[in-house]
């Protein structure tokens, strides 16, 4: 007799998306060849090619910016806010009636489990969308003027690709601009899906143009002399070249970089949600979160508690094939990104942290590393410094607040953090003093269209989301 509790996998079906066997760029409302080379990108999950995808060039990049200045000239930024409202409309309920596909294809192509693209990426596109299409006709009240800017050059990066193209394309469309974007190498397929979806929402031609490539394609974007805006979000490495490169001319940027969260726990947390707020916190889309809480901060007097506790919850995740429903935590995006983790991981423990993995099989063929935790890590420890960008949570401890705000703050980065206590008066004090863009309080990874998202220091500057949105793709108040 089979034992009943047997784990039985619930995969969701592939067939749902149609891959083609290589793809152009989408220039000019059109799938076009491009005149560079090409480029595979594979399912980190099984390493098998899914397709071949076009790598633009100067000139692909030019002809791109070319549509865009068009369309801009001559259509987009004639056009009445409420008619660019219609269209920013239509393609939300598009994402929505083809969300099933995008959240299989984002999945197949980034590794990241089907609950979180069907549950929270993609909806949170959708969300962000119908949220800009409603400021697109009232930009007279936004408190940034109501001009565009021309044409924005957007580089976004692989860890939400629908999400952050989301972030980038609907608010530049809403304010007048027209876009030339190109997604990250490992993960084009869902944007050039959106350019189907474009099509299909009959956007005129060169409003959208996504581009497909690597760092030469994001430079050529970036240093394009007719691009207005540049809006990159990535690692900090190339958000200072970018700023370098920009640095001297006309353009407007915004930069969106790395973190490195403290998400802090006080003896007076309701434990049980503080650890599934740690978990949230770091494994959510394994860990490739800008704003993750890689850094748990616990008051000492409750520390082993919520070690023993963390690491009884942590060995429940379930690692594996992203497109089962019950899959927690799904593939490492790339072998390049997984070398980076095994590196930063082997130097915590050479200097002297505590390891534990959970106890979990992982597959054989792909790319993956199981959700892990060090105790003993001290500020000087590089995990405790730098971003490691994978499923890695480094424990520090303090005894009074001031000690917590020093800890969290003593880091280059600053994009968000947490703080847990049943305190509201602590809360408030708390997030005062911490320099963080974001701050969570009993919550963490929590996203709203409506609220601004950016970072301080080295985590880059501008805010994407809500109003403050707005500010990034318009001439300003007094324009
Ligand atoms: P990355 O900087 O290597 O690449 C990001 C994008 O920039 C890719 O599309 C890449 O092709 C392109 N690129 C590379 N070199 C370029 C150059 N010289 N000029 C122009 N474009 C160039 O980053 P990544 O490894 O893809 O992403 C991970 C990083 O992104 C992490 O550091 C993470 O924290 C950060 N991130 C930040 C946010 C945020 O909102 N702050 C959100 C997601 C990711």
């Amino acid at each position: 007799m089979s034992n009943i509790f047997e784990y039985a996998p619930a995969p969701e079906s592939r067939a749902v998306v149609d891959i083609k066997p290589s793809y152009g760029l989408f220039i000019n409302g059109e799938f076009v060849d491009g005149h560079g080379t090409s480029f595979k990108t594979v399912n980190p999950a099984t390493e098998e090619v899914l397709a071949e995808v076009a790598e633009a060039n100067d000139a692909d990049v030019d002809e791109a910016v070319k549509a865009a200045r068009r369309a801009y000239t001559r259509v987009w930024s004639r056009m009445s806010g409420a008619e660019r409202a219609k269209y920013l409309y239509r393609i939300a309920r598009i994402i929505q009636e083809r969300g099933r596909e995008l959240a299989v294809l984002e999945s197949i192509d980034n590794g990241k489990p089907i609950k979180e693209s069907r549950d929270v990426d993609i909806p949170v596109v959708a969300a962000h969308f119908f949220y800009y299409a409603g400021w697109a006709d009232k930009l007279e009240h936004s408190g940034y003027g109501s001009t565009p800017l021309g044409v924005a050059g957007q580089v976004i990066p692989w860890n939400f690709p629908l999400l952050m193209l989301a972030w980038k394309i609907a608010p530049a469309l809403a304010c007048g601009n027209t876009v030339v974007l190109k997604p990250a190498e490992t993960t084009p397929l869902t944007a050039l899906l959106f350019a189907e979806i474009c099509q299909q929402a009959d956007l005129p031609p060169g409003v959208v143009n996504i581009v497909t490539g690597a760092g030469d394609t994001g430079r050529a974007i970036v240093s394009h002399p007719d691009v207005d805006k540049v809006a990159f979000t990535g690692s900090t490495e190339v958000g200072k070249a970018i700023a370098r490169a920009v640095a001297g001319t006309e353009k407007k940027v915004t930069l969106e970089l790395g973190g490195k969260a403290a998400n802090i726990v006080f003896d007076d947390a309701p434990l049980d949600q503080a650890i599934e707020g740690i978990v949230n916190g770091i494994f959510f889309n394994q860990g490739h979160v800008c704003c993750a809480g890689s850094r748990l901060l616990v008051q000492e007097s409750v520390a082993d508690e919520v070690m023993e506790r963390l690491k009884r919850r942590m060995a429940t995740l379930r690692v594996g094939d992203p497109l089962d429903k019950n899959t927690d935590v799904g593939a490492i995006n790339s072998a390049e990104q997984l070398a980076k983790i095994r590196e930063l991981s082997d130097i915590g423990e050479a200097e002297g942290a505590e390891r534990w993995s959970t106890p979990c099989e992982l597959p054989t063929n792909g790319y993956w590393f199981a959700p892990t935790v060090f105790t003993g890590v001290s500020q000087a420890h590089r995990i405790a410094r730098e971003e490691i960008f994978g499923p890695v949570l480094s424990v520090l401890t303090f005894r009074t607040p001031s000690e917590a705000v020093e800890k969290a703050n003593n880091t280059p980065f600053g994009l968000s953090a947490g703080v847990w206590t049943d305190k509201g008066s602590r809360i408030l004090s708390m997030a005062n003093r911490l320099r963080a863009g974001v701050v969570w309080a009993n919550t963490f990874n929590k996203f709203d269209p409506t609220s601004p998202f950016g970072g301080y220091k080295e985590s880059g500057y501008g805010r994407e989301g809500g109003r403050h949105g707005l500010e990034a793709y318009l001439k300003g108040a007094d324009s």
